[in-house]
């Protein structure tokens, strides 16, 4: 089977480096498994979503030398997001919930059999007073662990890796101000664009294991994944816009050269080896 791989950014802030080495390894694995590299716009976040930022990637995308095909942007997804949450409402595995981030701080916490505390559920303890007030739809993460049972993921650097999602508790899926968290929405858009290898970078090694649970859960196929180094500045910390991390729009529109810039990107990961 050929490999389908993606690059998904999201317009609330612009490509920086980062960016630019995740999609070239994207590219270049579909490039390698003679498949497809597609580009997914996730635009729901709300107002941190800049319209106006997708047209940017793309000429950023181009400017790296990288061939894609576009596929449906986020929002243009909402019922699919919605149609899978009131699946797992009516089988019991989501409950409706006000919680803040403080009221859920203030949860006691869960002791797993390793001894390690875990976030504790919210469930029973916030529901919505009526169908007015905003609510967030969380996992039953106890439920929906004892209905999946051990499952285990490929990851294409770490190797097999078992789940254990518990450090993210009873996970938002649906938030109060959208219409799905990151996980309900990538993992249902990944296997709706036919993806057989999700690469991205290490910062979301964890989340996998969150979205394994909810492929078992939704029946969905389970790709194969890459997890690959970041990039990171000269302080050794994760690049960001906030930190002043410099933009490929800025550095395009500067007269930068974009295929020399993608060629050293690849020298780094041919010289890191991931
Ligand atoms: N939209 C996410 C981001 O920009 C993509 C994460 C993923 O590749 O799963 O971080």
């Amino acid at each position: 089977m050929s490999v389908v791989t993606r690059f998904a950014p999201s317009p609330n802030g612009p490509l920086h480096l980062g960016h630019a080495f995740s999609a070239i390894v994207a590219a270049d694995e579909a490039a390698a498994g003679g498949g497809e590299f597609l580009l997914r716009i996730e635009d729901i976040d709300g107002p941190r979503t800049r319209p106006e930022l997708a047209d940017e990637f793309r000429r950023d995308l181009e400017w790296l030398g990288l061939q894609w095909r576009e596929v449906p942007a986020q929002s243009t997804r909402l019922e699919s997001y919605r149609q899978a949450a009131s699946r797992l409402e009516r089988e019991g595995l989501l409950y409706r919930c006000v919680a803040t981030r403080r009221d859920m701080a203030a949860i006691a916490p869960r002791r797993g059999a390793d001894g390690i505390e875990y976030p504790g559920s919210a469930k029973g303890l916030y529901p919505p007073a009526s169908l007015d007030e905003p609510f967030a739809l969380r996992l039953d993460l106890d439920a929906a662990l004892e209905r999946v049972g051990d499952l285990v993921w490929e990851d294409q650097a770490a190797g097999c890796v078992h789940v254990d999602p518990r450090e993210f508790g009873d996970v938002v899926l649906v938030r109060k101000d959208l219409p799905a968290s990151y996980h309900l929405a990538v993992t249902l858009d990944d296997a709706a664009d036919g993806v057989t290898l999700v690469t991205r970078g290490r910062d979301l090694f964890a989340s996998t294991d969150v979205h394994r649970v909810l492929q078992e859960l939704l029946g969905l196929p389970v790709p194969r994944y890459l997890h690959h180094d970041l990039i990171m500045d000269s302080r050794g910390r994760k690049l960001s816009k906030s930190r002043g991390s410099a933009a490929l729009s800025d550095r395009r529109r500067a007269g930068e050269d974009g295929l020399q810039l993608a060629r050293e990107l690849r020298a780094r990961r041919k010289g890191a080896g991931t």
